[in-house]
């Protein structure tokens, strides 16, 4: 999708920081963390939300990069939280989807 600034991302038109890549996803640091470690993983493919996962393998690979990635950045003992936010009331500001991993500080419950 040319108009997907992930879409960007996984074409090279845009440069993220990444910190993982394989075949078939990219991790990159989000630009406005919300914790001191705050990184997304998107699938190449544009999927716009999780709703529309319907790839059982490419959904197990996407959360074997989040605990390849939290152990990368030394988060797996202290903990960590993934998060997936789905349309509108879900908060999803990106329609290609993402997961968040955040780490390296107190998370609380409930999410607001
Ligand atoms: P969501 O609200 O779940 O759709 O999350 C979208 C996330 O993408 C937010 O945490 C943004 O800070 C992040 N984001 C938006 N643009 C960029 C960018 N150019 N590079 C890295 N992260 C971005
Ligand atoms: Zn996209």
């Amino acid at each position: 999708m040319t108009d997907c600034i992930f879409c960007k991302m996984v074409s090279g038109e845009m440069k993220p920081d990444i910190v993982y890549e394989n075949e078939q996803l990219l991790a990159f640091r989000d630009i406005n963390p919300q914790a001191p470690v705050h990184i997304l993983i998107i699938p190449k493919a544009h999927i716009s939300t999780l709703n529309d996962l319907k790839d059982t393998s490419l959904a197990g690979r996407l959360l074997q990069a989040v605990i390849k990635v939290a152990a990368q950045e030394g988060l797996a003992d202290d903990g960590y939280r993934t998060v997936i936010n789905c349309n509108e009331q879900g908060g999803q500001d990106v329609y290609h989807l993402h997961l968040h991993v955040l780490g390296r500080r107190q998370m609380r419950w409930p999410p607001g």
